[in-house]
């Protein structure tokens, strides 16, 4: 019998609010149009195609008979280009008549992330938006790697985008999903010495380095989620700023 795949936004939704979580995966409401949801994926889509650009900009450089072939693109990774994937990847529609406000205000974040970021020309992504899936307990989390960089020979970085709030420095120490990461890239293929998270929205970067400690507590975390699935335990965690943008809580009794 195949083992139950889940994601890492599943467990970090339990992690959240296990109420939450049942509203969504258990009762399986359906959730309105979100503009956060579709924020995530148009800046996810559009440094996806950006990296690509670049690693191939690197492992293929253009030849001098390239520039006479039509049919042949330039892999170009210039601010211009970054945004004009932006602007391509960004549908008007979704917006009616907000769409200039968004649309500026994420073509800001983007020009901030490409001024700020400096590995434009030394460090090379060595997976971009990366499926994979590790084998946990009688289960299986499936996800992806937003980018890991390779800095050095055996040196691996991991980054996850973040396009929410920032939270506080000890809850980004302890963000499970980061943690989860460094345990399915140590598994699967090589050890990694940091990993990051980036706050596109406010453009603040945390790193930490990978220890064993809080590789073994992420563990224990993620199979006591596991039990508690097994168990169907979904209690609330109310909290006034969770609760405000919580999309199930004309459904929550615990709402605060
Ligand atoms: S309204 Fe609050 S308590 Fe209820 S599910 Fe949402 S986050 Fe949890």
């Amino acid at each position: 019998m195949q083992k139950p795949k889940f994601s890492f936004s599943q467990i970090n939704l339990h992690k959240r609010c296990p109420k939450a979580y049942y509203f969504q995966y258990v009762k399986k409401i359906p959730q309105k149009f979100s503009i956060y949801a579709y924020f995530w994926s148009v800046i996810h889509n559009t440094l996806q195609k950006f990296f690509e650009w670049k690693k191939e900009k690197f492992e293929s450089p253009m030849l001098f008979w390239d520039f006479f072939d039509e049919e042949k693109e330039f892999s170009d990774d210039s601010l211009e280009n970054l945004l004009k994937i932006f602007s391509e990847k960004f549908n008007w529609e979704n917006f009616w008549d907000e769409a200039e406000n968004f649309y500026e205000r994420w073509k800001k974040i983007l020009e901030n992330f490409y001024q700020n970021e400096n590995i434009w020309d030394w460090v090379l992504p060595f997976f971009i938006e990366k499926r994979f899936q590790i084998d946990f307990w009688d289960f299986v989390i499936n996800w992806r790697f937003d980018r890991v960089d390779k800095i050095w020979e055996n040196k691996f970085e991991i980054i996850d985008y973040k396009t929410w709030k920032l939270r506080n420095e000890n809850d980004v120490k302890n963000d499970l999903q980061l943690w989860l990461y460094c345990i399915a890239m140590k598994n699967l293929w090589f050890e990694p010495k940091k990993a990051y998270l980036y706050f596109l929205d406010h453009w603040e970067k945390f790193y930490f380095e990978i220890n064993d400690e809080n590789l073994k507590k992420s563990k224990n975390e993620t199979k006591q989620f596991f039990e508690n699935l097994k168990k169907e335990k979904f209690w609330a965690l109310p909290e006034e700023n969770k609760c405000k943008y919580c999309s199930f809580k004309k459904y929550c009794e615990f709402k605060k």
